[in-house]
């Protein structure tokens, strides 16, 4: 028996020496990192209370930026070490950098997530009645799955720019005294021909519509008028001319956005798990920039922080990663030190911060399973994603992926690998490419999350407070 005990532990001890072991943190955290793990988290949901968009997302950045003393950055101002500075692009992205100790001809370290997420927008020309009822047409933005966005109350968030250009901010159905909105599904009982459509068009786009009214417009008399038509949408018009001073032209120049009215809570008896909507990607943005703002120090290289906007929908346009903000405002920074910004990207390191699948027991066909992300098990790092032959992908180095390997073992960060599905399934992409594309080494890292792009999201608190650890290890550069 002995013997048998003896060769046991020794495969054992050998098997501990030479496999990749995974750990559950929430095997191995000490009591005081749960609590402040757990601590953590709580300031994120509150985040996400209040950032439902990119542009609520952008002010709760720059707000905190400003409250941990960054200053708006100044083109051809001499920054020193430990200057803290951020930059706005159009209210809907910002780049945040502290200065670091070594020259920028050595690189910055940057962290990249974004704050767009999935919703419905509203068109151009949304206001309509019919049959009595008053509605909203709307354009979905990202890849939702449409019939998960019906009977979910719904609020209106965004903006309005009058044609005097002065800006209406609208936030309806977040106060628990607002009303929300909705989109509405058919009954099961009439459901038989909905039944056989294929599931992505169980509701279609053009069925995405929100219904907003349906009392009909009176005389201050309250009396029914004499004859006329529209008269809920008259009267919703009405409301919102009282409210706002809008009229019907109005929505013309609006960006207005249909978000899950409900707040971010704890999910799961033991209260683990964080369920709430938009968590890809504000949960590595929130911990990107909190990791920026905690530096307790100057880092050793600049770091740079950037919510950027329209990943969701391919980063395309003056606000997505595809634009060249990120570069111009890099180059602002290099000809501080008369360098060109060709010096300052090529030795510049990114960790693009962006969730990826979590591993789904209910769902397990898709993932394979050694290389899939599993909740609880830290930071997803995932070398490349794409589809079908690592199509649309920047897929990092060997070399790149052992440095951050080795910063984060040397620091006892719990990461694992990511990877989004099975090979030849489906895939997506990050704004990693885009990064890469600048001749920046690249990696993806963020947090696994179940039931992406879905109204309610869920992540781990364990890996959201992994993130952010991981997040400050990197920018501070040591
Ligand atoms: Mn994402
Ligand atoms: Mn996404």
């Amino acid at each position: 028996m002995a013997n048998q005990d003896n060769k046991k532990s020794k495969s054992k001890d050998l098997q501990e020496k030479l496999f990749l072991q995974r750990k559950n943190t929430a095997k191995i955290f000490t009591q005081e990192e749960q609590k402040k793990a757990d601590k953590f988290c709580e300031g994120y949901k509150s985040f996400l209370n209040v950032a439902k968009t990119e542009r609520e997302a952008v002010e709760q950045a720059v707000e905190a930026c400003i409250k941990a003393g960054f200053s708006e950055f100044e083109i051809g101002k001499k920054y020193k070490v430990g200057d803290k500075v951020y930059k706005l692009n159009r209210q809907k992205s910002v780049i945040a950098a502290v200065i670091g100790k070594d020259d920028l001809k050595n690189g910055v370290n940057l962290l990249a997530a974004h704050i767009d997420s999935p919703r419905l927008d509203l068109k151009q020309r949304p206001l309509y009645e019919e049959a009595e009822l008053a509605y909203f047409k709307t354009h979905y933005y990202g890849g939702i799955k449409k019939y998960q966005w019906t009977a979910v109350p719904l609020a209106l968030h965004g903006v309005i720019v009058k044609s005097d250009l002065s800006v209406v901010k609208v936030n309806i159905g977040e106060d628990a005294a607002d009303p929300v909105f909705a989109v509405t599904d058919l009954l099961p009982h009439l459901a038989e021909e909905q039944y056989k459509r294929p599931a992505n068009q169980l509701i279609k786009g053009e069925e995405l519509n929100i219904l907003i009214g349906s009392r009909p417009f009176k005389e201050d008399d309250g009396n029914d008028p004499a004859g006329g038509s529209n008269l809920v949408k008259l009267n919703i018009m009405k409301l919102l001319n009282e409210k706002y001073g809008l009229n019907e032209a109005d929505f013309l120049s609006a960006e207005l956005e249909l978000v899950p009215a409900f707040k971010a809570c704890d999910v799961g008896f033991d209260r683990s798990l964080i369920g709430s909507y938009g968590q890809d990607d504000r949960v590595c943005a929130y911990t990107a920039l909190k990791a920026l703002l905690d530096l307790k120090k100057a880092p050793k290289r600049t770091a740079v922080v950037i919510l950027t906007d329209k990943e969701e929908v391919g980063s395309d346009g003056n606000t997505g990663l595809k634009s060249s903000y990120l570069e111009f405002f890099l180059n602002d920074l290099a000809d501080m030190q008369n360098l060109p910004v060709r010096t300052l990207l090529s030795n510049s390191k990114c960790l693009s911060a962006d969730v990826n699948v979590g591993f789904d027991p209910t769902f397990p066909d898709v993932n394979e399973k050694l290389n899939v992300a599993y909740l609880n098990y830290g930071v997803a790092v995932t070398k490349f994603t794409g589809s079908r032959g690592k199509s649309g992908t920047s897929d990092a180095s060997a070399e790149f992926t052992a440095e951050v390997r080795k910063l984060f073992d040397d620091n006892k960060i719990a990461w694992q690998t990511g990877e989004l599905g099975k090979v030849d399934l489906g895939g997506g992409g990050t704004v990693a490419m885009f990064l890469a594309n600048l001749n920046i080494d690249v990696i993806d890292v963020g947090v696994p999350v179940l039931s992406m792009h879905a109204p309610l999201e869920i992540t781990a608190k364990n890996d959201v407070y992994t993130a952010y650890k991981a997040f400050g290890v990197f920018i501070a550069g040591e």
